[in-house]
């Protein structure tokens, strides 16, 4: 019986399920670089670069182990564009008797290979992806009968599962689930993070370069300086460089921002972790490790093992649990259109256009500038929810809907009706001012509400919040907001609102 086994770009695993039991001699793996999918949205150019080297290098590597490998490159004058006529035509070409899959991470590209076995008339096998730490149906288990889905209570229980940061009696090390309170400094000043690992390019990535240009680079972002891992062992090696000098500040720098810097003390392995080349259990039990062998506290090993044992895994439970419905939300209503300066950096405020220009630069900004700069800026200005998805999908070289969608829509947009947040992540200035140095190079002012130099997040959080007091009066956990707005006088109330309206008017016409 011969297998035609098909790798998509983010399955990069040598313990892939639709690997497993392979024979040599029967079966075939199928890799194809399909327009259709690079450009489904306008991936950055970095993206589509590190993918497609990644792709190519893993290929290498299963033919050096003598396995027969079908790769059909972007540019291959036969391509036909789409993952379903390039199985029809491996299917013609190798005439195997059966097709094997993983379950690809976006609800789209399922329902097309679940469409398959009618469509090619061959027996079409879609296996689970075992690489995630709590599979669809856990995640339901433990999702039915709750009224709220926190991610708090999901994380504690996958910390038990795997016995990670958990102590003989079962209780949590050092006594406590969560050690954020610990990890919201702002930044030091003058503060700088240590060199980042820069990858010797390889013939297969400098070929892979010269495609890119070639075809994608109308797409928004810089192709080069590329400096990305393309393989397990480079992606390792950044994993080892992260643990080593990064990890330890990890924690009390994790919500900070500082201009000219891109990294600071984040760990850049989404993007490996989501392609495949790194599993999650290994992280967590390196960071373990570092914790118990005291070379990282326990504040910064927690919270970053809480990322991905936690944030990670349940992001990924929401998406499967609620598609496709749950991409249909839009509890907000908000419909405005993305302004240009999310694609050129052209705005006066400053923390919009550096965290843009670190997105352009190098596919990446860290969380807290995808959540409370950009995220926040389209939440208070009600930017349309499905623009708003399709840039992030688009810009962010770990973007795949899976883990885009929650983030965005639910975390950021509040647009899921808070299952993902239990209160929006809204916030003035004044937050972006103690947690970044960024107000001091911009023409705008954190501390002004109104008149020309106000910071436009101040007048704009007000009126998110006004705007959408029916849902948000009686949340639990905004209790002194709503407070603070009924003591300020009618007329400031009216100056606030009259303010975010001007500023709306301003970037509607490029001129924020
Ligand atoms: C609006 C918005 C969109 C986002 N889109 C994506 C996306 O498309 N792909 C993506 O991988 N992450 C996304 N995130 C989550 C997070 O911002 C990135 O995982 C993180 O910035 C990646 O950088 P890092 O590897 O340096 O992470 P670190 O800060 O070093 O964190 C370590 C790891 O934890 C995991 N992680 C942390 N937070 C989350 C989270 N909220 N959801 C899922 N995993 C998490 C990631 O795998 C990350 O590599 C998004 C967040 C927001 C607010
Ligand atoms: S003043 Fe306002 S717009 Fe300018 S950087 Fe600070 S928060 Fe951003």
């Amino acid at each position: 019986m011969s297998a035609l086994r098909l790798i998509l770009a983010d399955q990069l695993s040598h313990s892939i399920s639709s690997l497993q039991a392979l024979e040599k001699s029967n079966d075939t793996v199928l890799f194809c670089e399909v327009m259709e999918e690079a450009t489904y949205v306008p991936h950055h150019p970095k993206k589509i670069a590190f993918l497609f080297s990644a792709m190519r290098h893993f290929a290498a590597e299963l033919e050096a182990q003598g396995i027969q490998v079908r790769y059909i490159k972007l540019d291959a004058p036969q391509n036909t564009g789409s993952f379903t006529s390039e199985v029809a035509r491996a299917i013609n070409a190798l005439n195997p008797s059966r097709v094997i899959v993983t379950e690809p991470g976006e609800y789209r590209v399922l329902e097309t290979f679940k469409g398959w076995q009618a469509l090619l008339g061959i027996p079409v096998e879609i296996r689970q992806d075992t690489r995630f730490l709590a599979n669809r149906e856990e995640f339901a288990a433990w999702a039915k009968g709750k009224k709220q889905l926190r991610m708090e209570f999901f994380y504690r229980e996958m910390r038990k599962k795997y016995s990670i940061l958990i102590e003989a009696d079962q209780k949590p090390t050092g006594g406590e689930w969560n050690y954020d309170k610990e990890n919201r400094k702002p930044p030091k000043s003058g503060m700088t993070s240590p060199a980042r690992i820069s990858h010797k390019k390889s013939a297969i990535t400098k070929e892979v370069l010269a495609l890119v240009k070639n075809c994608f680079s109308h797409h928004f972002g810089k192709l080069e300086p590329f400096h990305y891992a393309v393989t397990r062992d480079q992606a390792i090696e950044e994993l080892e460089h992260f643990i080593t000098h990064l990890l330890p500040n990890f924690g009390d720098y994790q919500d900070a921002m500082v201009a000219g810097e891109a990294y600071l003390y984040h760990s850049l392995i989404s993007s490996y972790l989501n392609a495949g080349l790194l599993l999650p259990l290994e992280i967590c039990q390196l960071a373990e490790t570092a914790y118990r062998a005291h070379r990282a506290p326990l504040n910064a090993v927690e919270g970053f093992i809480r990322q991905i044992l936690g944030w990670r895994e349940y992001i990924r439970g929401i998406y499967w649990h609620l598609m496709p419905e749950y991409g249909t939300r839009n509890t907000l209503e908000a419909t405005r259109p993305l302004p240009d300066f999310y694609w050129t950096a052209e705005t006066h405020m400053f923390c919009i256009a550096e965290t843009i220009r670190h997105t352009r630069e190098h596919a990446y900004s860290h969380h807290i500038q995808r959540l409370m700069i950009t995220g926040n800026f389209a939440l208070l200005a009600g930017l349309d929810v499905k623009q708003v998805q399709n840039w992030y999908l688009a810009v962010y070289s770990d973007a795949y809907e899976w883990v885009e969608m929650p983030n965005t829509l639910g975390m950021a947009l509040f647009g899921d009706d808070g299952v993902v947040a239990s209160k929006p992540y809204a916030a003035s200035g004044k937050y972006i001012h103690r947690m970044s140095n960024y107000c001091g190079k911009c023409q705008y002012d954190p501390n002004e509400m109104t008149g020309e130099k106000a910071c436009p997040f101040n007048a704009l959080y007000w009126d998110f919040l006004v705007r959408h007091e029916d849902k948000f009066r009686g949340n639990q956990r905004m209790p002194y907001v709503f407070s603070t707005w009924d003591k300020f006088a009618p007329e400031k109330q009216t100056a606030i609102r009259a303010q975010a309206l001007k500023i709306i008017e301003r970037m509607t016409n490029g001129h924020l």
